[in-house]
Parts: C-alpha cells; structure tokens; sequence
C-alpha cells in the first residue's frame, strides 16, 4: 500500500478529512520534499497547497499522487480547503496538533468552516513501519554516512580543535550526497565526551582523548545516524572498560532485538549489561529511537515502551556511559526490525579504534 493509501485509510465518519500542515507528514504523504504548504487528504483527492515559490517543485515531485493549488491573496489556504470541503459537504477534518502554534490553530479555527480534529499520533503512527523502499533509502543514507566516518579516521588528529574537526565532518557529509544534516552533529573530545549531547567547542584534541561523533545525513528524504567513540594515541584501562562496557550492551541490545518485542525488553537487556558493570548510574538516556523522514520517530526502545515494536520498525541502537568530568563513550548503529531478529544497516567498525 503506497503511503498516501495508508493516509486515507485513516478517514472515517469521525475523520473525513485530514490537513497536514508539517513537513514530515507532508513529504510521507506525497513523497514532496517542499518547505511549506499544506497537504489536504480527501477521500477521493489530494491537494497540495503552497504558494508561487514552490508550486512547480511542488507539480513534479506530485506527478501521478494529487493535484497542486497555488494560494495567493485572492486564494488563500483557507478559501481553498473550505472550497474543498464543502464540494463533498465535509464538516470536519483532521488537523495535526503537534505541528500547529496556538496562534495558528486559532486562526485555522476562526477561518475553517469545519471542525478540527487533532488526529497527529494516527497520522505520525502509520509511519513506524518502514516499507522495503524507505528502507532502502534508509540503507543508502547510511551508506553514505558510514563512508564519511572511514574518511574522518584519517583527519581526526591531536593539535585540532573540536569546531576544526565538526566542519571537517559537516564539509565531508555534504560532500557524500547529504541534502541537509539530520540533526547538528555532536562532536566531543576528552572531558567533555561526557556530555551525551555536548556541543562543539574550541577545546584541542590530544593524546588520552575520546573523541565521540555523533551524526547523520538526509538523503533521498531519509535521515541516518551513527555515533563512534575514537581514542587519541592510548587508551586507560578505565576507558578500555567503559568502552568494552558499552559495546557488550550495545551487542546484546542488537541480539535482543526482533519484531514483537517491547521497547523496554531491548533497552532492558543492553541496560543489565551496564547496570552489572556497575555503570547504571551512568547510562542516563534510553537506548534507542525511531527514524525515518524525522530523525527521532516512533516507537522507542526506552524503559516506558510497552508496545511490541513490529516489523519494519527500523530504530538505533546506542547506549553509552558518561562519567562527569571524565570521559564518555557511546556507540550507535541503526537496525531494521524483522521477525526473526534484525539487520544491522551500519557498516562501521565498533572495536576500539586507538588513532
Ligand atoms: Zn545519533
Ligand atoms: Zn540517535
């Protein structure tokens, strides 16, 4: 079923229409990758509303799903959807309320002569299932990305900085084929690889250092993410523990994981590893989330998921342990559910890499 088909199977009595205002529904819905406008799901139509700037953008990436309308002072969007609505007498439509400001769903509200239903976690939840062509995409993406973590072992350097060493990434991704970044990298080095989510800075690189990179691109629409944790010149024996540590449970979080088991069951069983280490304390985030059009999706693998996570989910895998003031370390690949395990669709080394 193609995505545009599984958004209308959502429309019912209660939900005769829906309106999605943001961009990550709009592109699962018409595959359109345009910065604004408004997608309006009709049971027998779909209309992508944007303005001039995007509309011939709009008409290709559209050939064959629905029809583009172009909204101007005279046409505005909500001219265009009451027209819409009222030509097949609908009263109500579905609106996403995750993606809408308060001013704007009071606006949406005064303007529509329809009643407006939040409906985003049916829409957002059709999209926890990969088809094998977004997995594809996902593949690639990741290809890619790996490519780029094998280029950087041979710049990463003491004497650099961390800033020096994130546009040497950002420049690397970008050069791969990346039509944005999935998300600002993390680029760490020494103490402050103790930050899970630290930000770069101009700290310089030096022997004894971690250096961690957490990153991803968009390609084809789809986003990939990895992170590797690096040693400069040595490795303590503490930070050969704690990396050991985290790759054990990232290990047996991939080998716990298949269709039909809960988020909590997969990060329960990477999360003993460390929990029996003695590092529980340290491991203060879950251990994996969704991605796909968005770089974190739904469902999670995290301790408050109790939902059997089905297959063609396609979720990261990626503790770590940071300890304050010291060091951290986190490893994170990417895996597509299936029934009888999962695949791994990072390529990357995972043992120590001492630089
Ligand atoms: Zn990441
Ligand atoms: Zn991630």
């Amino acid at each position: 079923m193609n995505q545009l088909a599984k958004l209308r199977a959502l429309l019912n009595e209660e939900l005769p229409a829906i309106l999605l205002t943001g961009a990550p529904n709009r592109q699962y819905a018409t595959d359109a990758r345009i910065d604004e406008g408004m997608c309006l799901i009709l049971p027998d139509a779909c209309i992508f509303l944007t303005d001039s700037r995007y509309t011939e953008a709009a008409e290709r990436a559209m050939a064959g799903t629905g029809r583009v309308e172009c909204v101007d002072r005279g046409h505005t969007y909500s001219q265009r959807i009451n027209a819409a609505l009222e030509a097949r007498g609908i009263d109500a439509v579905g609106v996403e309320e995750e993606q809408l400001t308060h001013g704007e769903f009071d606006r949406l509200t005064k303007k529509l002569n329809a009643r407006l239903i939040p409906c985003q976690a049916r829409a957002d939840g059709l999209r926890a299932v990969k088809e094998p062509w977004e997995q594809a995409r996902l593949r690639r993406a990741q290809e890619r990305t790996d490519a780029v973590f094998s280029e950087m072992l041979g710049i990463i350097r003491p004497g650099m900085t961390e800033k020096e060493l994130e546009a040497e990434l950002i420049y690397r991704l970008y050069r791969a084929g990346a039509e944005g970044l999935s998300f600002p990298p993390i680029v760490v080095s020494g103490p402050n690889t103790s930050m899970p989510h630290g930000v770069a800075g101009q700290r310089v690189l030096q022997e004894g250092d971690f250096v961690t990179m957490d990153f991803g691109l968009i390609l084809e629409g789809y986003c990939s993410d990895m992170t590797r944790t690096v040693a400069l010149g040595y490795a303590t024996d503490q930070m050969r523990l704690v990396y050991d540590t985290v790759l054990r449970a990232q290990k047996a979080g991939i080998a716990a994981t298949r269709a039909g088991k809960t988020g909590a069951q997969i990060d329960a069983a990477a999360r003993d590893v460390i929990d029996r280490a003695g590092f529980g304390a340290y491991f203060g985030h879950s251990y994996g989330h969704s991605l796909g059009i968005e770089v974190h999706e739904s469902p999670n693998c995290a301790p408050s998921c109790a939902q059997p996570i089905p297959a063609g989910a396609v979720c990261s895998a990626e503790p770590g342990i940071y300890l304050p003031g010291k060091f951290g370390v986190r490893i994170e690949d990417v895996v597509i559910f299936r029934d009888d395990g999962c695949e791994n669709i990072t390529g990357s080394p995972k043992e120590l890499l001492i630089l």
